[in-house]
């Protein structure tokens, strides 16, 4: 028989609190998977977490065999964070899960159907954000709003990072080597068969979030930048806008000098023409800049993310003993007829 497997990878960042909470919710769910053919495990990332997560993480995988651990050597954040994890895994189906408690891991049983059903990219789409603020929710409804406009990449509104990849997805993603990762337009790019799945999202069980505005709005740049060169554009429509408006004003200049000749006057039109110049050019620039020094970071070919220790799941039948056991089983069949 063919084993389905599955890793699901929980990212965590001085989550310290939320996993003692969340490990017997995954591991009810393994166990629930296991009877149904498919066999699963849990990979713990510690992001460079200055609490204790790292500790609470090697009890969690102490107490269960299915539990595998990756420790990175600093803060990478969470899009790397996934990336090494997702990088770690070179047999069957990935599950990607928020270590807060924010995603059920309940639900998984419903992406595996999915999966089986032949989806490549079973992702959860948010019906509502509870525990967070009106402006988050405006600012990140705006957000994939605009992204979808500007990018030609299908980014789903209002999913996380909440999805399963089957093994050809996950494949392609691995190949996927930018620095600059904004994981759910990486998702978008490999394509495949998509399906959502609609979820309540539960507010975060323990601990504060890790993302602030700056960081959200750092994100959206990055998801920006990543997937739509549409700025750079828009900064050459803003300099042919005021080309134009510029030679239409030159032209009144002109007419008016003719007609009553050219007192020395002008300046506060000259200082209000020189300085929305300087401010459209310094925008400009501060795009392409944007864009440069992204350029850079990629022309630098650093490693994406370090790792400090690696510890794979233990478990207790290996994939051999199994074909071995399934073996004996077909022998003794075989011999009774
Ligand atoms: N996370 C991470 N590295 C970071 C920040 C966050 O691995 O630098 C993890 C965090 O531990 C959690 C997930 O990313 O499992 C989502 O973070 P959070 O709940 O703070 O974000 P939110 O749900 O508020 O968007
Ligand atoms: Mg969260």
């Amino acid at each position: 028989m063919d084993q389905e497997r599955l890793t699901i990878v929980v990212a965590a960042f001085n989550e310290a609190d939320s996993l003692p909470a969340l490990q017997p919710r995954i591991a009810a769910v393994l166990d629930a998977l296991a009877r149904d053919g498919v066999e699963g495990q849990v990979l713990y990332v510690d992001d460079g977490s200055r609490d204790a997560t790292w500790q609470v993480m090697q009890q969690l995988a102490a107490g269960d065999r299915r539990v595998a651990l990756l420790r990175l050597s600093r803060n990478f954040g969470k899009e790397l964070a996934l990336t090494a994890g997702l990088d770690r895994i070179d047999e069957g189906a990935a599950l990607i899960l928020d270590a807060d408690g924010q995603d059920p891991p309940e639900l998984i049983p419903q992406f595996v159907d999915r999966w089986r059903e032949g989806y490549d990219d079973v992702h959860g789409t948010r019906l509502e954000r509870e525990g967070e603020g009106w402006l988050k929710r405006a600012t990140a409804h705006a957000f994939y709003r605009v992204i979808g406009m500007l990018s030609k990449t299908p980014i789903p509104a209002d999913t996380g990072d909440f999805r399963l990849l089957s093994p050809r997805a996950l494949h392609a993603l691995q190949q996927l080597r930018e620095r600059h990762r904004f994981m759910k337009g990486l998702f978008g790019w490999v394509g495949y068969n998509r399906i959502a799945i609609p979820y309540h999202r539960d507010p975060r069980a323990a601990g504060r979030s890790k993302f602030n505005f700056w960081r959200l709005w750092n994100l959206a740049l990055e998801g920006i930048t990543s997937f739509s060169t549409a700025p750079l554009r828009l900064a050459t429509y803003l300099g042919l806008l005021t080309a134009l408006v510029a030679f239409l004003y030159g032209v009144v200049i002109i007419v008016k000098a003719l007609f009553w000749g050219d007192p020395v006057a002008g300046w506060p039109t000259m200082m209000s023409v020189i300085l929305f110049l300087g401010g459209v050019q310094l925008i400009a620039l501060g795009v392409i800049g944007e864009y440069l020094g992204r350029l850079y970071d990629e022309a630098k070919q650093r490693p994406l993310y370090l790792v400090d220790s690696w510890q794979p799941a233990r478990p207790a039948r290996s994939a051999h003993a199994l074909d071995e056991g399934d073996r004996v089983q077909r022998l003794r069949g075989s011999a009774v007829d």
